[in-house]
């Protein structure tokens, strides 16, 4: 791929900003530093963020009998970014100011059963409305709304969610939110957002080759390559829930045979505490969110069952990752998704033991694995940060380059 002057243009000013959210109050001089720019360029592009208000001079700095050096934060008055992270059950909206600190959220709830395209943009629309009345937001302050929905978005912004009751194929999201709002609208997955999440925030920050795996009722990777997420041909690349573990397996939602999700993803995981154990108390048929929070107080104290359930499904997570280390060579892996916060170090431990026997030995010894260290939603973060991405990338494409 031929690098043009605009795109070294867009990654430096990513660098810039991630270093200043990072580490601000900061001067010039030291974001050089840290995105290994030159001062004339960094220069140049603070004061090309300076002039869209992302970013601020808060103050001076001595510097041992020079000039003092001027601190740079981001413009706590700046534009707001909205993340919108649409799951199965709630639509989730926070507003951020430009150092995306969440400034208010709100939550509506979504009926199970009931999710046509309407019914979730009047969820959207009231929930930004909302927030945005009670910061006082005026539209013209809104840099844009990033919207994670919970399945795969085309490039033409058509969305399908493959949920159980979730009859979405190709539903035009982008074009009915745009009819109810006036800010552009970025739509993407929960695996990619929480994967810029993690580059800007998190672990995966300054890593160039980096896999985030959500696990949850579904299960799929977020892939980073130079620091940026890589979409594939046609926006598929990460669907690595869905390659095959084992042979004439059990099926997954999707309806494919043997996948890692079966085994991995919430579901799997009360079939596999009903092969381990068929009466188990643990077992709350039909729920998996009781099933998951009651495997998980029985694992902190050391319940034989628990243990065992999480042995096997941490074998099965173990393996997958191993494929994915010999495929992709990442420098980092990250598990997300609610089911990897539940279960946390107790599941981490089965899956490096057998990540460990199964990766070659070269790849296994330049990565590492670990839970998620973002404490707070990172679909909606992550979403929120695809508008700044979005807005960092075309700023500037006709004025200056
Ligand atoms: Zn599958």
């Amino acid at each position: 791929m031929k690098r043009t002057h605009q795109d070294i243009r867009r990654i430096n000013r990513f660098a810039v900003m991630r270093h200043v959210i990072a580490s601000a109050p900061v001067a010039r001089r030291d974001i050089a530093t840290a995105a290994g720019l030159s001062v004339a360029t960094t220069a140049d592009i603070v004061s090309e963020l300076h002039d869209l208000e992302l970013l601020a001079e808060i103050g001076q700095q001595e510097s041992g009998g020079g000039r003092p050096r001027n601190l740079l934060a981001p413009d706590p008055d700046g534009p707001r970014l909205i993340g919108v992270d649409i799951a199965e059950t709630y639509v989730h909206v926070e507003v951020f100011d430009p150092a995306l600190r969440v400034l208010a959220r709100a939550e509506e709830e979504l009926h199970p059963q009931h999710n046509p395209p309407e019914h979730v943009v009047d969820r959207i629309v009231c929930g930004i409305d909302t927030v945005l009345d009670e910061l006082q937001v005026p539209d013209d302050r809104v840099l844009g709304v990033g919207v994670s929905v919970p399945g795969q978005v085309g490039p033409n912004g058509k969305a399908s969610v493959f949920a159980p009751n979730w009859n979405w194929r190709d539903v035009p999201l982008a074009a009915l939110l745009a009819e109810r709002i006036p800010y552009s609208v970025r739509l993407d997955n929960p695996l990619r957002a929480s994967t810029v999440a993690e580059l800007w925030f998190g672990a995966a920050r300054g890593r160039d080759h980096v896999a985030v795996l959500t696990l949850g009722t579904g299960v799929g990777a977020g892939l980073a390559v130079h620091g940026a997420i890589y979409h594939g041909a046609t926006n598929t690349a990460g669907e690595w829930g869905h390659t095959n573990l084992v042979l004439e397996g059990r099926r997954c939602r999707r309806g494919c045979v043997g996948c890692v999700e079966a085994y991995v993803g919430a579901p799997g995981i009360m079939q596999q505490l009903q092969d381990v154990a068929p009466d188990s108390p643990l077992l709350v048929p039909s729920d998996q969110t009781a099933t998951i929070n009651a495997l998980a107080a029985a694992l902190s104290v050391g319940d034989p069952v628990a243990e065992q359930t999480i042995a096997a499904t941490g074998g099965y997570l173990g393996v997958a990752i191993a494929n994915m280390i010999n495929l992709f060579n990442p420098q980092i892996i990250v598990l997300t998704g609610w089911v990897a916060d539940r279960l946390g170090e107790h599941l981490l431990r089965h899956t490096r033991t057998t990540a460990a026997r199964y990766a070659l030995d070269e790849p296994w010894e330049g990565t590492e694995i670990i839970l998620c260290p973002i404490d707070r939603n990172p679909v909606s973060l992550g979403a929120a940060t695809l508008v700044m991405e979005g807005f960092l990338s075309e700023a500037g494409t006709s004025s200056r380059s």
